[in-house]
């Protein structure tokens, strides 16, 4: 199943790189990772080539939910488990600087986008045990979640709700309008 958006916008090939170019540096793909490399070492005045092979976000970006939250699941936890509270925060704080770089990038662009407060939440007993888990290192590692036990969610809720959220005056969730 391909993401809806893309569904709406025509995919245009790049065109191809003249045989007499020359780059100072040369990116291979056109996702999130190289498209943002590319722009950041341009805007660093530095000649540079993209390569995709296909599209631009042709594979995983094209197809991801295009949400950019630093809630993902249980990774938090899950990095707690093996590394120093000082890398967790390390990797909190590049999620968040590239989270506000490209939220920067969409409105300087005019791209179309929502903001909205992300929920980490469980169905089961089990799961809620996850949630605290979660909650807890991502209050260690410095984020502003707090705790909720209702959802307003259109879908049935199979048990009780465990939910961590950041107060919606920060930006923390994006997706496509
Ligand atoms: C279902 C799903 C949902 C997701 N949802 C989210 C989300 O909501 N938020 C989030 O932050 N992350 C999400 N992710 C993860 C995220 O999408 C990926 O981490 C991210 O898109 C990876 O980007 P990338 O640029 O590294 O790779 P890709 O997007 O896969 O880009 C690689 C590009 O390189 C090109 N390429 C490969 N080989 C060559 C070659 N030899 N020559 C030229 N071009 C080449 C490919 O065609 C492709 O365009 C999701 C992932 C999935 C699978």
């Amino acid at each position: 199943m391909s993401a809806l958006w893309s569904a709406r916008v025509p995919v245009e090939s790049p065109p191809r790189p003249a045989e007499d170019s020359h780059y100072e540096c040369v990116v291979v793909g056109g996702g999130i990772t190289g498209a943002t490399t590319a722009v950041l070492l341009a805007r660093a005045g530095i000649r540079v080539g993209l390569l995709e092979a296909r599209h631009i976000g042709a594979a995983t970006t094209g197809n991801s939910t295009a949400k950019l939250s630093v809630l993902q699941g249980t990774r938090l936890s899950t990095i707690s488990r093996k590394q120093s509270a000082d890398t967790v925060r390390a990797y909190v704080d590049a999620n968040l600087e590239g989270q506000s770089w490209l939220l920067a990038f969409l409105r300087e662009h005019a791209v179309a986008h929502q903001v909205q407060t992300a929920y980490t939440y469980a169905q089961s007993g089990r799961g809620g045990k996850a949630v605290d888990e979660e909650l807890r290192a991502a209050r260690r590692a410095g984020l502003p979640v707090r705790y909720i036990d209702q959802l307003d969610v259109p879908f049935r809720r199979a048990a009780r709700w465990r939910s961590t959220t950041r107060p919606s005056s920060i930006p923390w969730t994006c997706s496509p309008r």
